[in-house]
């Protein structure tokens, strides 16, 4: 699976994990650890979107039918228990209905994803009957699973996912600039789009790290206009001004024109080309 998570949980979390599954082995169960506001939480939201994506290439695409599902809370093939709202979240019964759920076919994804978050609740019965399927998963299942700290689970449980950390504190990256950007987008004139990009046409780095995050909120942005409440980029005010004031097609077409200005700089672009024509892109997108 060519996943696409860079940027995503702090500590290299979406790097590392983007690793695991490139490979021809990809784990059926992961763990992510880390507190809460880490990014676990939007990490495993990602994780689940990528896997029932219907893309050839990176995934999550945030455009095809299996991720606008996904990102909605609606994908048939995605079932998330959530113990860090509720506590009670994982009975016994819960965790042996989705035993026999694991084996039937999935609905319309290439794999069936549960979504467990903060199993540090779950009980030891629970635990126990959660290993029985780990021990033997069926091919195309995958569990995510997200917790305080592995220590919270059974050394048994433990031993059959594979663990990710994701560092502690919030999110490093400084979002101030892609926010302000994001919403020059919006702006008839485009004097303060082009503006904002200035900073960025002598340091090519940040201006991949802009253009990531800018990437994370179209995807937002579409997200909430296709019904769906969570946010990846945690940008919520930002992601749901955009979503209110462009079309769903623009939106899709501004991901398209990051995502080309984002190939366009690993081939080493000239930057300040690269900022006036993308700027030029977003300011072209349709029904704006
Ligand atoms: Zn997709």
């Amino acid at each position: 699976m060519n996943l696409r998570l860079d940027g995503l949980g702090a500590g290299g979390a979406g790097e590392n994990l983007s690793l695991a599954f490139s490979g021809g082995r990809m784990p059926h169960a992961v763990l992510l650890e880390g507190e809460p506001g880490s990014g676990t939480f939007r990490l495993a939201a990602a994780l689940a979107e990528a896997a029932v994506c219907l893309s050839d290439g990176g995934k999550p695409c945030g455009r095809c039918a299996g991720c606008v599902k996904a990102l909605a809370g609606s994908h048939p093939d995605i079932l998330t228990l959530d113990g860090d709202k509720n506590p009670r979240a994982f009975p016994v019964d819960a965790i042996r209905k989705i035993r026999a759920d694991a084996y039937i076919r999935p609905n319309e994804a290439p794999r069936k994803v549960f979504v467990l978050l903060g199993v540090q609740n779950m009980s030891e019965v629970s635990q126990n009957a959660l290993l029985k399927i780990l021990e033997e998963p069926p091919d195309n299942v995958l569990f995510v699973l997200t917790a305080v700290s592995a220590a919270a689970l059974l050394p048994t449980v433990r031993s059959r996912v594979q663990r990710f950390p994701v560092a502690g504190g919030s999110l490093p990256e400084d979002w101030a600039q892609a926010e302000r950007l994001a919403r020059a987008v919006t702006d008839s004139g485009g004097a303060a789009l082009l503006f904002g990009t200035a900073g960025l046409v002598g340091d090519r780095e940040k201006f991949r790290g802009i253009l990531k995050q800018l990437l994370l909120l179209f995807r937002d942005a579409l997200a909430l206009r296709s019904g769906g409440t969570a946010c990846l980029s945690g940008r919520d005010e930002t992601a749901r001004a955009l979503g209110g004031g462009l079309t769903r097609r623009s939106l899709v077409r501004m991901m398209e024109e990051t995502e080309r200005a984002l190939h366009a700089l690993e081939r080493n672009a000239n930057t300040a080309l690269l900022a006036t024509a993308y700027c030029a892109g977003l300011r072209s997108a349709p029904g704006r």
